[in-house]
């Protein structure tokens, strides 16, 4: 059965033979001819042409030119259509190319016996045509299935004689195959309207890509003068170099455009949920700034993007429970006050008094502010006892369900304010992430460098991790890695920084000790966690890990850092694990 694209390219070619110009329904009329599918009565070549993507689409390799068809179908953008099949007749010419075919050909063309030709003038024309076009393979491909068919289309010889050339003055390498090469009347006019389309869309990439202006500028005004299918296979080539290099420049620049702009507007989308909560803000945003001053790439954004959207999650929920508690708690009052007015209207002063509360309520947002209103409008109460005897006790119970909204108020405020930790933590184990291990960095080295102290840092990596998952399950490994930071949280100071470096690998940040004094404490680790395995399926799992322990030099960077942790680290491991070594 033909491929999609050979039906498409042949139908353009049978258009151009029968000099039919190329409308849907002409277009229509040939694919069915050809493809021996019946046009569709009601939509025509709309049908036809929609078939015809859909079958692309079905096909891996040509899905995106089903994608470019569907779309101009759908604007009825008919040159776009006629561009569109162009591409996928080109593609798959291409494919379609078979050496072992041609030369199978070739060899049994040479022998046949025709009329006016003999097998040393055949040769000749074979060796012309390579000795010309040898360094462009498409084009002698093309010239020599030309070769082929002029031969093919010479009547055969009766006899041997009947070969002999009667006419040899134009060598047949200089005469190919007349129909493709020769510029056509209307198959011509398609191919010059299709060349200006080409040469149009090859110039609109010069904004994206204004470094190769000068290469595309070139080539489309090559383009521009292509009359013949020879020239466009000639083109070929050179057009689809370029649309690689644009491809390659073209995806990396777009997506980290892409995924900066959605996190600008992520951000943006979400300034008026953020401003209630500064703290919160700012903490996005200086994680923000550090993520777009170091260099760029698609990861680094796609991470960011991610973490901040989660956080933005958590917050809205949250944030939307504080707003619901505040405005349930100021309804709550505006009612009571309303009913209060509505009981001691006989108290004229009192009754101003009330509405002027209720307007203070309305006006604030503030908690310490509703809670001091409340105690006002108790006193003044107080004073008209006799009338508001049923209403104090109405206060109190008001009182009461403020206090309970405060409580629920405070603990909502009390996770969000957990959030912005969150984003600094690792979620499995709870220390530090890679961000909170740069921050806690960051800010215990210029400490020291301020007083001149020394600063430890230790980096483990349990031992034999992989076979504990193999044999365990990747839930015990899991579970090892929450054993180990808890281990490690209870054993060391609070003010030692602890954080996941990676899967199983954990940074230790000890300030104001010296790298004896670290290595110890690195070692009492090792021990307390020889005494403090956990059990699974009732059998002891017991977690050793190695480290490299180093002091700081002032002013060394955190990688420098870490890479001679690591190093001394792996010294550990080759030396027989579950121990540490100090870099020197
Ligand atoms: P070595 O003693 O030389 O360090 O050997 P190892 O097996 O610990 O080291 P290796 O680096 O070969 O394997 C580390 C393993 O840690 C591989 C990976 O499957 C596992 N791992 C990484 N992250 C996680 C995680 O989050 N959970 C679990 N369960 N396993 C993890
Ligand atoms: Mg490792
Ligand atoms: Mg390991």
């Amino acid at each position: 059965m033909k491929s999609p694209s050979e039906i498409a390219r042949e139908t353009l070619k049978l258009l151009a033979q029968r000099k039919l110009s190329p409308t849907p329904d002409q277009y229509a009329k040939i694919f069915a001819e050809i493809s021996g599918e019946p046009a569709s009565a009601s939509d025509g070549a709309e049908e036809v042409l929609k078939n015809l993507a859909e079958h692309l689409l079905s096909n891996d390799q040509f899905s995106p030119s089903g994608i470019a068809l569907k779309k101009a179908l759908s604007e009825k953008d008919w040159d776009q259509c006629i561009k569109e099949t162009q591409k996928i007749a080109s593609k798959g010419g291409e494919d379609a190319q078979s050496w072992p075919v041609l030369i199978k050909n070739l060899l049994r063309q040479i022998d046949l016996p025709h009329r006016g030709l003999t097998t040393t003038r055949k040769k000749e024309g074979v060796e012309t045509v390579i000795a010309r076009f040898s360094s462009k393979p498409e084009v002698l491909y093309e010239k020599l299935h030309n070769l082929i068919r002029s031969w093919s289309a010479s009547p055969m010889a009766e006899t041997l004689a009947d070969a002999i050339p009667v006419d040899t003055s134009s060598p047949v390498a200089s005469s190919p195959a007349p129909a493709p090469s020769l510029p056509l009347s209307k198959g011509g006019e398609i191919i010059s309207k299709l060349a200006e389309l080409l040469a149009q869309t090859l110039e609109s990439t010069i904004s994206a890509q204004p470094e190769l202006s000068d290469e595309i500028r070139q080539l489309s005004s090559q383009v521009r003068l292509i009359r013949t299918t020879e020239q466009i296979n000639e083109l070929q080539q050179k057009l689809r170099h370029l649309w690689l290099k644009v491809e390659l420049r073209g995806t990396d620049k777009t997506r980290i455009q892409e995924g900066l702009v959605r996190l600008l507007r992520l951000l943006v989308e979400n300034v008026g949920e953020m401003v209630e909560d500064e703290e919160w803000l700012h903490g996005q945003i200086k994680a923000l700034n550090e993520i777009i001053s170091k260099p760029l790439d698609k990861h680094v954004i796609a991470d960011a993007e991610r973490s901040l959207r989660e956080a933005i999650i958590k917050q809205s929920l949250l944030k939307k429970s504080l707003t619901d508690a505040k405005s349930t708690l100021k309804n709550l009052m505006t009612t009571f006050i309303d009913r209060l007015g509505a009981i001691t209207t006989s108290t004229g002063d009192y009754h101003k008094k009330i509405e002027g509360y209720s307007e203070k309520i309305a006006k604030t947002n503030n908690l310490n502010e509703l809670g001091n209103l409340l105690e006002d409008i108790m006193q003044d109460t107080r004073i008209i006892q006799t009338n508001a005897l049923r209403s104090h006790e109405e206060l109190l119970d008001t009182r009461r369900q403020v206090e309970e909204a405060e409580a629920r108020i405070a603990k909502l405020e009390q996770e969000l304010s957990e959030i912005s930790e969150l984003v600094h933590q690792d979620q499995l184990t709870g220390v530090l992430n890679r961000r909170g291990l740069d921050d806690a960095f960051e800010r215990e080295s210029t400490r020291v460098d301020r007083n001149h102290a020394p600063l430890c840092v230790a980096l483990l990596d349990i031992d034999d991790f992989k076979r504990m998952n193999d044999s365990m399950g990747h839930h015990v490994g899991d579970q090892a890695l929450v054993h180990l930071s808890n281990v490690i949280r209870e054993t060391l100071r609070p003010s030692d920084a602890v954080a996941r470096y990676g899967g199983e690998e954990f940074v230790i940040v000890l300030p104001d000790i010296s790298l004896e004094e670290a290595a110890g404490i690195v070692e009492r680790l090792q021990r307390e966690l020889t005494k403090r395995f956990f059990l699974h399926e009732n059998e002891r799992v017991l977690v050793t890990f190695s480290a490299g322990v180093v002091q700081r030099e002032e002013g060394e960077p955190q990688d420098e850092v870490i890479g001679r942790a690591d190093k001394a680290m792996y010294q550990a491991k080759r030396t027989g694990k579950n121990r540490v070594v100090k870099a020197t």
